[in-house]
């Protein structure tokens, strides 16, 4: 049976990866170890069977470099303190991650296997150790689009995302909680008093998102009734960094010789959980509104086309309809009145199952 290690279980990516782990009996063929960089020596809060009930100190070289398999869902600043350590320590174990920073090594795969099982085998099979998840709205868009993909039909593709706060980790969910509840709790008693308009209440909870005191530590600036439409750190052509990885990962994913250039702009929106994102496709080829659905419909188990009506958009096309399955909701397809070829598509998934974990948990499955 297989060592493997767990850091970042308790996060929100990793307590996601282990409950579906736990339904899955994923843990009845490994030795499992799980690590902290806060609570060492503690016991796990976990009724898993094989595993070590210590938690261990995720900086500990020693032991890391005794397993077999590491999984880390701790985040960047974790991942560059120690996987180049041990790496150059000699370590030759298998390493997944749901941070960023290893996407870009020459030596890694970016996994997505309903989408790249074939390049995943052929790196394993060529001895390549270390497995990345992709970016969330990338391994969505691809989970969603995956069949325009596969047939090899997308010209290009310009996005909004509608990105939910807990994309940003933990402390960002619970902020958008606190704004939520700090401004219900300064204008509650108005709303139900006939003598204040509802512009009134209006410019006081304005008043209040510019108040000093307004909680946004982690933001720096309201998200509750607000938008902000810029994600991650600024690269010298304009782009945000996460608008850049759609081009950037989604070629390494697909493994193309022609690059699909993907761009357009990411935004941080006020819903918790599930990512949305409103695309303009442009086809290499003129095909009709049915053929689209077809193709889309075939490609995977998860995909749910939504008619393009407005009932089943407002109950089914949404964040909340969504959070906490595998489905990729798929919607609002049309042609679009610019130019040939030119479609519209809506699709919303979980960002914390298709867009972070289960790649991860299926990567795990393939190597044990
Ligand atoms: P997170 O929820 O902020 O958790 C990261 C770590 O913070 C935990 O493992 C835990 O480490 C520590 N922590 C401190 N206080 C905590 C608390 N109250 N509750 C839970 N954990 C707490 O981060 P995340 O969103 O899961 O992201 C992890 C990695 O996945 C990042 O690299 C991120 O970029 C990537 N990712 C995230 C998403 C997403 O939607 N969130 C999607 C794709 C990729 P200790 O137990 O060691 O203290």
């Amino acid at each position: 049976m297989k060592t493997v290690g767990f850091i970042g279980w308790r996060g929100m990516v990793g307590s996601v990866l282990i409950n579906r782990m736990i339904k899955k009996k994923d843990f009845d063929g490994i030795n499992a170890i799980f690590f902290t960089t806060s609570q060492h020596g503690g016991t796990i809060p976990l009724n898993i069977k094989n595993k070590c009930r210590i938690l261990q100190d995720a900086y500990n070289i020693e032991i890391l470099s005794s397993l077999d398999i590491i999984i880390t869902c701790q985040g960047s600043e974790y991942t560059n303190k120690i996987y180049f350590q041990l790496r150059k320590k000699g370590w030759n174990g298998y390493w997944i991650d749901a941070a960023s920073n290893l996407r870009t090594l020459i030596d890694s795969v970016i996994v997505l296997d309903p989408i790249n099982l074939n390049l995943i085998k052929k790196k394993i099979n060529m001895g390549i150790k270390t497995f990345v998840g992709g970016n969330c709205t990338v391994s969505l868009m691809l989970m969603s689009l995956g069949g325009l993909f596969k047939y090899n039909l997308v010209d290009w593709i310009s996005v909004s995302t509608y990105q939910a706060a807990s994309g940003a980790g933990s402390k960002f969910m619970k902020e958008l909680i606190i704004q939520m509840g700090y401004i219900y709790n300064h204008i509650s008693h108005l709303i139900n008093d006939a003598s204040v308009s509802i512009i009134d209440i209006e410019r006081k909870i304005s008043t209040l998102m510019n108040n000093t005191n307004f909680p946004k530590k982690n933001f720096l600036a309201p998200l509750v009734n607000n938008l902000i439409p810029w994600i991650d750190k600024k690269i010298n052509n304009g782009q945000t960094k996460e608008e850049w990885k759609g081009t950037f990962e989604t070629n390494k994913i697909l493994n193309t010789n022609t690059i699909i250039p993907i761009d357009g702009i990411c935004v941080r929106v006020a819903t918790l959980r599930s990512h949305s994102q409103s695309f303009t496709i442009k086809l290499k080829k003129d095909l009709s509104t049915d053929n689209i659905t077809e193709i889309l419909n075939s490609h995977n188990k998860w995909v749910k086309i939504i008619p393009n009506n407005y009932s089943d958009t407002i109950n089914l096309l949404t964040p909340s309809s969504v959070s906490g399955t595998l489905s990729l909701s798929v919607g609002r397809i049309k042609k679009l009145n610019i130019d040939k070829n030119c479609f519209s598509i809506f699709a919303v998934g979980d960002q914390l199952l298709w867009g972070a974990s289960e790649p991860l948990r299926r990567m795990l499955k393939l190597l044990i």
